[in-house]
């Protein structure tokens, strides 16, 4: 049997249909009077909604959480949690607003719920990245880690096929980068391939019924588990990617995920046969990276970085960048070959071994 360190996110999960109602009971679970609500700005009806039965106990709402928690929308939402004397915050939305919550709660050292209407998996770590003066700095602490997280399927039936389906990927992407030998557990294996084979079976059941509650509680479960992955360690070159290019060219998150994917995976295909393999099965796949690439095909995400906004001219960068304190990696990284890589990504071509 092999040795290994697993350390993950030991999250209270409520997890069913209808379970927001519990949104109270789980404040309440935790002692605290005077909740502070965030959110995105569009998002401010839906958490009005569902934190109403908070009753006296949501004392704020503050809509401005916003992609990659600039420091500026960090620094409204902790004044509002101490303008209100917030001795909790639940964060209702995808990882906009959980990355919102997370940043008031490292500051004001409060806990952090969170309701999940997104796949991104940011509630099931205690890590988070922060821009601030044009970069994106990342803190990891326990104060981050949410004390409760409801995942209530009702609550992403209207979650546009559009977010959706790249947001799934975001899942996959942690899953996948579980699997690898560096970060890998056997408790973590188990977890990421039942997420990805969830959620690659929920994807193309939502974009055909975006109304499947069926769907969207096993795309939902599939987001748990992969994002319980990404909290025991699933950074490499993939997640090193995707944070240069969606960060250097303001590039959508979950998007920038799903189009490099393929690719990130089969840059490491050859030094991880065993995760390749794995991979293909969950996706139901003979080949992990081809089995992602047709999958995105199947749910009509975004498949090149030149239709999302990135500059071609940017490549080199983005290249250089990534070679810069890089993440660990199954596979040594190649600054050609990387370079390559991203030039399949751009182009939306089919991954290929670089
Ligand atoms: P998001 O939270 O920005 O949501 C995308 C859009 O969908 C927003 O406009 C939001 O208002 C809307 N939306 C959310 N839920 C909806 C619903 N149920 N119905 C209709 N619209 C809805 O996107 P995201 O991809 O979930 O999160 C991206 C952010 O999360 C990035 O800042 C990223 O860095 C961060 N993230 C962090 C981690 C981590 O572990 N720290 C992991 C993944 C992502």
């Amino acid at each position: 049997m092999e040795s290994f360190t697993h350390d993950t996110n030991p999250a209270r999960i409520v997890f069913g249909t209808g379970q927001v109602s519990k949104l109270g009971d789980e404040v309440e679970r935790l002692g605290c009077l005077r909740t502070l609500v965030v959110c995105t700005p569009g998002r401010t009806a839906m958490a009005t909604e569902l934190s109403a039965s908070l009753g006296d106990k949501r004392v704020a709402i503050c809509g401005e959480a916003r992609m990659h928690v600039p420091m500026e929308n960090a620094e409204i939402g902790r004044a509002a949690a101490r303008t209100h004397k917030a001795d909790s915050v639940v964060s209702i939305g995808g990882g906009s607003a959980i990355g919102l919550g997370k940043a008031i709660a490292l500051e004001c050292d409060i806990p952090l719920l969170c309701v999940v209407t997104t796949y991104s998996g940011s509630e099931m770590t205690a890590a988070c990245g922060m821009v601030e003066g044009g970069r994106k700095v990342h803190y990891t602490s326990p104060r981050m880690r949410p004390r409760a997280v409801i995942y209530d399927a009702e609550l992403t039936v209207g979650l546009p096929p559009a977010i959706a389906g790249p947001s799934g990927f975001n899942a996959i992407a942690h899953g996948v980068g579980s699997l690898y030998r560096q970060s890998s557990t056997p408790m973590l294996r188990l977890t990421s391939l039942d997420g990805i084979r969830a959620m690659a079976g929920a994807l193309p059941r939502i974009m055909a019924d975006p109304g499947d509650l069926d769907a969207r509680g096993e795309a939902l479960y599939g987001a748990w588990l992969c994002g319980m992955a990404a909290g025991g360690g699933s950074r490499s070159i993939h997640h090193k990617l995707a944070h240069v290019v969606g960060c250097s060219f303001d590039l959508p998150h979950a998007e920038t995920h799903t189009i490099l994917l393929p690719h990130s995976t089969a840059y490491n295909s050859g030094h991880e046969p065993e995760a390749m393999a794995a991979i293909a099965k969950a996706l139901n796949a003979k080949d992990g990276p081809e089995g992602l690439y047709a999958l995105e095909q199947t749910v009509g995400t975004p498949t090149a970085l030149k239709d999302i906004g990135m500059p071609e001219a940017g490549l080199d960068q983005a290249a250089d960048e990534a070679m810069q304190n890089p993440y660990p990696n199954p596979r040594p990284l190649d600054r050609a070959a990387i370079r390559a890589l991203l030039d399949n990504a751009w182009h939306g071509r089919p991954p290929s071994l670089v």
